[in-house]
């Protein structure tokens, strides 16, 4: 046959341009169309109500990015949707089982969206080969030429997606020393002698002395657990392996024992090292409370008691744990040779929370002069996660305000930020709201102030919050004080009480701006009840027993029934004292009173040093103490 040759390397050029152009046509516009098309979003209550019809056949949860690939339709048809995991759901293992879903807990997202990329990019090519023979074929058919060519071009998007096992554990290089924890020296002080060990566990062995396996950080939330954890990784520079509580839970039956074996058994391999354990009374729990038992979280603490006992301590394997939560943990995990030190992580006292605040004013811009003290005072009470979040809201404050160094007013903005939440500008209090809001105020404030000046009146406000106060007044401790005696106590209580006693002298009437006021005066009552064996009727009898102390401290009474009613009139004799005393209070500085809240109205924010200009300027009404008893 007589074919011309530059005839047909011109159409041979012509077709790869042709296929060139779809290519990256397709590309540009219809692929992005396919890949969304590809995963479908839908809604978590979707996903349920497609599980329960029995649609879904097969679920990847992907707890870490919190989200849920799940397939459903065979062939063709079939769908890949995404929805949001819902956190703890918890019963939602359950549904699946039921609805007889294969589903694992972890995909690696690679070999899917691998799978979908090479299509993706293999389609365009396979169409352009296959336009390539199509357009060939009918050049040659045009040109007479008979050859038979035949184009297979078969996909199926079917395929699973793809699976692997849990998140590797890994053990990292904190790059935290005790350096980057202030206060907490009595902490330090005994982590030191573990970090000793691990710097040098050899040493250790050959006097022959045993090392504790195992630590327990014991404290309220946010006082810097964790953070020490680390620090002794990094001050003896070893590997830290880290795993939470709460991940353990959320896992399937099986996988939390596993986890924990594959933890020490990395632990083993890397020694010296740490493991820790944060939120461990997730897991930790007794096993004996309550008819409620669960099989997975008893089998992750067995697993976790044996790997304690098993692993051999010369090597310098040191495992800590945190809790907020110590009295809820079985008492097996404390046992010698287990968790048997304690190590209590209070909240910082006054000179660590200066300490904790310069700490962290050290990573931000600040005006020199900066008198940390002054914030320190303002903030008994706050944990050092807490002083950390100030110092943030401060410097996010001074970009606010368009400013490159943050002030020491910034740093005071933020402390009621952090208290109180940020000012509510969508809460538009009327006048006579305002009115009756400065006298509540002012009401405490002079209550505050008149018994006795141990904690004077740093800031009074009547600026709406976030979180639903609508003004606050707040007092300074003086300095740290660490016992309390009953007449503080009483104070205390007289001074919740001021806010209502206002409201009734000056409106005859009550609001539910008390509620707060009410709940802490009728708590501090109770535990100088059942706990301090501070009232009259009972004495040095203990009533109740505290729960969760890191955790606000409530307690349950371990009295009979009958002493219970009679704890509750001591209470509420105990509470109205204080009710009565306020209200006396005021009833004598009823001038001061009007005085200050009107200045207050007007001036919405007034600082302690003008409260007590007004309260103690001699015009013939100085603040009066109410008569003793
Ligand atoms: P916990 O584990 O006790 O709940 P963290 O260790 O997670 O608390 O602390 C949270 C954050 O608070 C830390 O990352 C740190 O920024 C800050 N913080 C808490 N305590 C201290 C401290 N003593 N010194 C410095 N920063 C602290
Ligand atoms: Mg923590
Ligand atoms: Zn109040």
């Amino acid at each position: 046959m007589e074919m011309n040759d530059k005839k047909k390397r011109q159409s041979m050029m012509l077709y790869i341009l042709i296929g060139l152009v779809v290519f990256s046509l397709l590309r540009s516009f219809v692929y992005p169309n396919i890949m969304n098309g590809t995963v479908k979003e839908t809604s978590y209550s979707e996903f349920l109500t497609m599980v329960d019809s029995g649609e879904v056949d097969e679920v990847n949860l992907d707890r870490d990015n919190g989200e849920i690939t799940y397939a459903s339709g065979e062939g063709a048809t079939r769908q890949i949707y995404k929805t949001t995991l819902f956190p703890n759901d918890a019963t939602l293992v359950e549904r699946l089982e039921k609805a007889d879903v294969k589903f694992s807990a972890h995909i690696h997202d690679e070999t899917a969206s691998l799978l979908v990329y090479l299509l993706i990019n293999l389609l365009p090519l396979a169409i352009f080969i296959g336009g390539g023979w199509i357009l060939n074929r009918q050049l040659r058919k045009q040109m007479g030429d008979d050859n038979n060519m035949s184009f297979g071009g078969g996909f199926g998007l079917g395929g699973g997606l793809g699976r692997s096992g849990a998140k590797e554990v890994k053990g990292e290089e904190t790059g935290v020393t005790f350096h980057d924890v202030a206060g907490q020296d009595e902490a330090k002080e005994s982590l030191q002698e573990i970090v000793g060990f691990l710097k040098n566990p050899g040493r250790y062995a050959e006097i022959g002395a045993k090392l504790p396996h195992g630590a327990l950080l014991v404290g309220p939330p946010g006082t810097g657990k964790t953070l020490l954890a680390k620090a002794v990784a990094g001050e003896a520079n070893v590997p830290f392996f880290s795993i939470s509580g709460s991940e353990f839970v959320e896992m399937f039956v099986g996988r939390g024992a596993a986890k924990v074996r594959d933890l020490f058994k990395q632990a083993n391999e890397k020694a010296p090292c740490i493991v820790f354990i944060d939120e461990i009374d997730a897991v930790g729990k007794r096993r004996d409370s309550g008819l409620t038992s669960n099989d997975e979280r008893e089998q992750t603490l067995n697993q976790l008691l044996a790997e304690m006992d098993g692993f051999d301590n010369h090597k310098g394997i040191v495992v800590f744990a945190a809790t907020n939560r110590p009295e809820s943990l079985d008492p097996a995990l404390t046992r010698p040779g287990r968790f048997d030190r304690r190590i209590p992580v209070e909240l910082p006292d006054l000179t660590g929370r200066e300490a904790i605040l310069k700490l962290h004013a050290g990573d931000v811009k600040m005006e020199p002069g900066i008198d940390f003290g002054v914030i320190a005072r303002q903030t008994p009470g706050a944990s050092g996660a807490d002083l950390a979040n100030m110092i943030n809201e401060a410097a996010l404050r001074a970009v606010r305000m368009g400013r490159n160094r943050v002030t020491q007013n910034d740093i005071l903005e933020s402390v009621d930020v952090v208290i109180a939440g940020e000012k509510k500008k969508s809460t538009v209090l009327s006048e006579h709201e305002k009115e009756v809001v400065s006298y509540h105020e002012t009401g405490h404030a002079i209550v505050a102030a008149v018994q006795d000046g141990k904690a004077p009146v740093s800031k009074i406000t009547i600026v709406p919050r976030t979180s639903g106060a609508l003004g606050f007044t707040m007092q300074a401790e003086e300095d740290e004080r660490y016992l309390t005696t009953r007449e503080e106590y009483k104070q205390k209580i007289a001074v919740l009480c001021g806010g209502r006693a206002a409201e009734e002298l000056i409106f005859g009437q009550m609001t539910s701006g008390a509620a707060n006021d009410i709940e802490r005066a009728t708590r501090i009552a109770r535990a100088m009840v059942t706990q301090l064996g501070m009232s009259d009727r009972f004495g040095m009898m203990a009533l109740g027993q505290s729960r969760n102390q890191y955790l606000g401290g409530d307690a349950t009474l371990t009295c009979s029934e009958g002493t219970a009613q009679e704890v509750d009139a001591e209470v509420q004799r105990l509470v109205e004292e204080g009710h009565q005393t306020a209200l006396e209070t005021l009833r004598k500085n009823r001038f001061k009173l009007h005085e200050i809240a009107h200045y207050l109205q007007k001036k919405e924010t007034i600082t302690g040093e003008e409260f007590m200009r007004i309260l103690t300027r001699d015009d013939g009404f100085a603040p009066q103490m109410p008569s003793a008893e």
